[in-house]
This record gives structure tokens, sequence and C-alpha cells, in this order.
């Protein structure tokens, strides 16, 4: 049996949990009666002053920022906090791809600095969550607007806070591969991280390398998101499992996401998996996260467990 669960302290805190089968899970993902965290009778309590400034990074491409910058967001959309995410992949964004907002993207950051439109111009307000905005720094495929850099990201996320609607809850910005220049820009205005990664020893290195970066920045608040994990490739020893992981990185779990080709279709529809309904089991696991990161102290919270009396590697979450 597999089980999901997320409990806190059984007392206090909402409790979701869904037990299924490995078989039902292989013939029909699509109608899983799990019950999203949504079902929650409350709403997590905020920790740390808003707004909190989250750089979603990870050195190597291709490991899940995007995707979990995008799904993140609109989970603590959907938890009723503000949020408005930044795309500082300049060149090669997509947030905007991931979160079906692409056509409504008429002014960039660019135009911002050029003085042709106004900050809350180029905020994308998302018609389902208006406690969502998306910012995008330029046009896809541009190079980096001059006179954009470090001091302009902060200044603008500055700006966010000084807005006549109030600050928001959250800044989320999507961080480019790498650690160059729009490495370097992206994280100045954070003061907490969010590495993706995936069990391979490729990602965990630039992993390593990209929390040294970030300690050197002063952000010490990092916590990982391991991505991509397979228990079947696991189990036969083909990955590494996440207590490995953790091992080596030696940093907090946010979050575990599955391989999931429900990523794929959301990603190609520009449908968000978490508002997908059923759920997949990927976005259950981007909830979750969303769930740990506002309540910071909860970071033990999850258990997705493989035969319970085993040392499964879901069951080791969090410590
Ligand atoms: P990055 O922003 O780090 O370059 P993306 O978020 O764009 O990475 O993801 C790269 C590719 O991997 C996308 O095609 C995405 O759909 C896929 N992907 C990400 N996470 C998963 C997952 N958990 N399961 C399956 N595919 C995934
Ligand atoms: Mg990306």
């Amino acid at each position: 049996m597999v089980s999901l669960q997320l409990l806190t302290n059984p007392k206090t805190s909402p409790l979701y949990c869904h037990t299924f089968s490995p078989k039902t899970l292989k013939n029909k993902p699509r109608t899983l009666t799990v019950n999203s965290l949504l079902q929650y009778n409350r709403k997590p309590q905020l920790a740390g002053e808003a707004p909190r400034v989250v750089v979603i990074t990870s050195g190597k491409g291709g490991v899940g920022k995007t995707t979990t910058a995008a799904n993140i967001s609109l989970s603590l959309a959907r938890l009723g906090f503000s949020v408005v995410a930044i795309d500082a992949d300049v060149g090669l964004r997509n947030l905007d791809l991931l979160l079906g907002l692409e056509n409504r993207v008429n002014y960039t950051v660019f135009e911002i600095l050029n003085g042709d439109c106004r900050l809350d111009q180029a905020l994308v307000r998302d018609k389902r969550w208006s406690n969502f905005e998306l910012l995008c720094i330029s046009k896809p495929r541009s190079k980096l607007p001059i006179g954009f850099g470090a001091k302009a990201l902060v200044w603008l996320v500055d700006a966010l806070k000084g807005r006549e609607e109030g600050t928001p809850d959250f800044v989320l910005i999507d961080c480019p591969a790498g650690i160059d220049a729009g490495f370097i820009t992206a994280i100045s205005p954070a003061n907490e991280a969010v590495l993706v990664t995936t069990p391979d020893i490729t990602s965990l290195r630039d992993a390593d390398r990209v929390t040294g970066l970030l300690e050197c920045d002063g952000i010490r608040d990092i916590k990982m998101i391991v991505n991509r994990v397979r228990t079947d490739m696991i189990k036969g020893e083909d990955m590494m499992s996440v207590l490995d992981v953790q091992e080596m990185l030696g940093l907090p779990l946010l979050g575990v996401i599955p391989e999931d080709t429900e990523v794929i279709r959301s990603t190609n529809r520009g449908h968000p998996l978490v508002l997908n309904r059923p759920p997949a089991l990927a976005g259950l696991a981007f909830e979750q996260a969303a769930w740990r990161l506002v309540e910071q102290d909860s970071m033990k919270a999850v258990m997705m467990e493989e035969e319970p009396k085993k040392r499964g590697f879901f069951s080791l979450f969090g410590g």
C-alpha cells in the first residue's frame, strides 16, 4: 500500500490523508479519489514578514524551476495569499506559458524601464485568482534590457511593496539556469530561496554550488524541492533516494515531486497542475510544498510512505 498524507500535529492541524494501491495508481491515475489540500478548513498562518521574497533556483536548467514557480505561486494564491510571480528568466521566459497568461503580457519590465508604461500596467492579473499577478522582465528571446540588473530588480520589488493595494504576501522569482549575470540579478532582492534539484549527480553538483553562492549573497533560508522522483527507479537502485539527496545537500526539504506525465500535459496546455481536478500526484505534492512554505515550522509535515515499516524514501521526509 502507498499512503499519501499530510499530518503535522493531528490535534491542531487539518488532516489530509488518502490511501490507494499502486495498482489503482497505475491503471487509473486520473480517477484517484484524492482530496485537495485546499479542503483544509483553515488558512495557513504566514510565517515571516510580508513580502516574503523567494527565488526559485537550481543551477542546472530543465530541472523544474518554472514548473515549481508556477505551481507554488498559484497554490499560495489559492490559499488566499497575494502573490506576485516574476519571470526573471530573461530571453527564455516561459512562466507565462505555463500559467496560460502569454496572450495577456502586453508590457514587461523593459517598457517600465524605458518609461513606456507604469508598473501596474506590466503586472498581469490572473482572471482565475485575482490575488495572483505575473511580471515578466522582457519579451521572449530578447536580451537582458539595458539598465536591467540587480539594482533594477531590487527597485522593482521595493516598488511592489509600496503599491496602493498593499504589500504582497509573496514575491516569487523564477530564476534562469546558470550562475552568471541573470542568476545574480534574480537572487538579489530575495531573502529566501527554494532550490530545485532532480536526484541525479549533475543536478546535485550544480545545486551545491548554487547553495554556496546563495549563502555568500546572505540568503541563509534555503529549502529544497526534489523533483522528478521515481520510486520504481529508487527501488531498483537506479536513482538516488531523497534521503541521499538530503544528506548530500544538507538542506531542509520543502517537497518531493514525483515524475508525473500530468506535468508535461499541463505544461503544454498552459493549465497549471495544481488547478487540475481531480488533482494529479505532482499537483498535490506542489500544494503540500506551498503549505509548508507558508508555515515554516511545519517542515516535518509531509509523509508519503511505502511499506510503512521499511525505510522507504518517502517516509524520510523532513528528518
Ligand atoms: P526549468 O525551469 O528548471 O528549466 P521546467 O520547469 O521548464 O525547468 O521543466 C523542464 C521540463 O521538465 C518541462 O518540460 C516540464 O514539463 C518537465 N517536468 C518538470 N517537472 C516534472 C515532473 N515532476 N514530472 C514530469 N515532467 C516534469
Ligand atoms: Mg525555467
